[in-house]
């Protein structure tokens, strides 16, 4: 145990069995199996989580309902004043949550304190916001009325979380609609579930030193079917949904099936688009980071390049040289770059689509391939790969979750951005360039179509006080900072009258 993850286990509160299911600080009993968790860096196991079932699951729901009524009526800076102490308790934990966040998903130990750091930006905002909520005023076409609106809880919020952001987008969702007045309900992913019963310990203790009622924030654990209690049931007012456009379709037919709201959070497939006005240097950093980082497991990876003819041999040339002094392993050591896939699945879907790639004519530029050996035991781990390729590849066309960047070439950037544009996903999108027609043609309403477009940054590493989200098949979700509070709220106008007479709006005249 060279990196001390036992010892960080221990301090988290977390433990090998009876834990899966919990109401806030009380972990409930249940009948069903547990899931192991292995961590992809050493293929070894971590632990294991009870499955929540049926009846457990109720008692969730009804903790939940009951907490909502008196949460909802708690003065919003109060409950801030809570998202506010659980900051405090990440900022104590933040090495030990990122360490076991590492361990278990694979991400580099670096980011995974930037996850954990992420979780308290998001309370230190959460905080701010639990004294704004701000409604309208309006004005009233009526004399002596007011008009304005109001922005008032929901209930139940149910957060379905991806394994590659395992705790952070938790955070976004539940800080926030708990300063809104919501309950949460987190159903983890089942190949990430340890770092979650992490988190439920930290809030829990937070819970307990305020006597607050459980059922504020819950955590219920297992695969799919778990996920779709939720989505069935209409005590769910929202769920909140993070992870691929096909479960995204699923959940958001069962939820609209009962009329109520869903948030998603799907997948992605990003370009950069470098033109020959740019600063080349920033564009491969930026490219790199985007492509490798995560072992290309973030749902904003650049995962195609469309770089002008003439810039074109140059950027093929430094990026195969940057790929060439690229370090693969363990992500808990600090002089690799590139840790693991997040399981054997992954590695087979990353190895097929290479191979479609290039049966379909793409060209590797930078070869790819399953390591083998000492230090790559888990079977986990792959080289970071180039293709050079064409946007309508059916490769290219979808989001494969691995290190794999297509190279593509454009001429007229108008050609380029309709290539950017040219894919089912709308979510992270990104031109370098130092030539402001350029950039500010990308961020016109005839430029980029994703939720988010930058100028001479890459497509990921977003930061929290935005809102986060994309279009098409990426969901139409935003999460995080601006107003996307709106989400967790529900709206409502109030006309007052304090006139002595009732005057009808559009001047109707109903007299006896
Ligand atoms: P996944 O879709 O396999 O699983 C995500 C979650 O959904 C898990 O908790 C899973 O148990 C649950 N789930 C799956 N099917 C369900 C169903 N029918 N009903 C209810 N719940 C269900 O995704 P993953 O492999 O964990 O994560 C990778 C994907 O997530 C990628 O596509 C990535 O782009 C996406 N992602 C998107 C964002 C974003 O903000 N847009 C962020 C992170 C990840």
């Amino acid at each position: 145990d060279k990196f001390g993850i036992q010892d960080a286990l221990k301090r988290l509160g977390v433990q090998q069995e009876n834990q899966g299911t919990s109401t806030g600080t009380q972990w409930l009993d249940s009948k069903e199996a547990y899931i192991s968790s292995y961590s992809p860096a050493d293929g070894k196991l971590i632990g294991k989580v009870q499955v929540t079932d049926r009846d457990s699951y109720e008692l969730v729901i009804k903790k939940a309902t009951e907490a909502f009524m008196t949460w909802r009526t708690t003065p919003a800076p109060h409950r801030g004043e809570i998202v506010r102490q659980v900051g405090d308790a990440l900022r104590a934990h933040k090495e030990d949550l990122g360490k076991l966040v590492s361990y278990e998903m694979g991400k580099s130990y670096q980011e995974g304190l930037g996850e954990v750091q992420e979780m308290i930006d998001i309370c230190d905002f959460a905080v701010g916001l639990s004294r704004q909520l701000y409604g309208l005023t309006m004005h009233s076409e009526r004399p002596s009325h007011r008009m304005y609106e109001q922005w008032h809880p929901l209930g139940i919020v149910g957060i379905i979380s991806a394994f590659n952001f395992p705790v952070a987008v938790w955070s976004w969702n539940s800080m926030i609609a708990l300063v809104c007045g919501d309950v949460c309900v987190w159903k983890p992913s089942e190949k990430s579930p340890l770092s979650a019963i992490a988190c439920q310990q930290i809030v829990s203790k937070v819970l307990q030193n305020n006597n607050l009622p459980e059922g504020i924030l819950s955590l219920i654990n297992g695969d799919y079917k778990v996920g779709e209690m939720m989505s069935k049931d209409k005590r769910v007012p929202l769920v909140s949904a993070t992870g691929s456009t096909r479960m995204g379709k699923i959940v958001t037919q069962e939820v609209a099936g009962r009329l109520g709201r869903s948030l998603l959070e799907l997948g992605g497939n990003n370009a950069i688009i470098i033109t020959e006005h740019a600063d080349l240097d920033i564009a491969i950093r930026g490219a790199l980071f985007g492509a490798v980082g995560t072992a290309g497991q973030r749902c904003t990876t650049t995962r195609r390049l469309i770089v002008q003819g003439s810039v074109y041999e140059e950027v093929k040339m430094r990026l195969t040289n940057a790929y060439s002094k690229l370090v693969i392993g363990n992500p808990l050591d600090e002089k690799n770059h590139v840790g693991p896939l997040i399981d054997k699945d992954a590695v087979k879907m990353y190895s097929a689509a290479i191979e479609s790639a290039q049966k379909e004519g793409g060209k590797v530029l930078v070869e790819g391939g399953v390591l083998e050996g000492e230090g790559y035991e888990s079977g986990c781990y792959v080289k970071p790969c180039i293709i050079e390729a064409e946007n309508h590849y059916k490769m290219v066309q979808e989001e494969t979750f691995a290190p794999i960047l297509y190279l593509m070439k454009y001429e007229m950037l108008e050609d380029a951005i309709a290539m950017q544009n040219g894919v089912p996903q709308g979510l992270s999108s990104a031109i370098m360039t130092m030539n402001m027609r350029e950039a500010e043609a990308f961020l016109s309403a005839a430029g980029s179509d994703c939720g988010i477009a930058n100028v001479n940054i890459g497509t990921s590493g977003a930061e929290i006080g935005g809102a986060f989200g994309g279009e098409k098949e990426t969901g139409g979700g935003r999460e995080s900072g601006s107003d996307s509070w709106k989400a967790y709220m529900r709206r409502q106008t109030n006309t007052i009258n304090y006139s002595t007479a009732l005057p009808l709006a559009q001047g109707i005249k109903f007299d006896i």
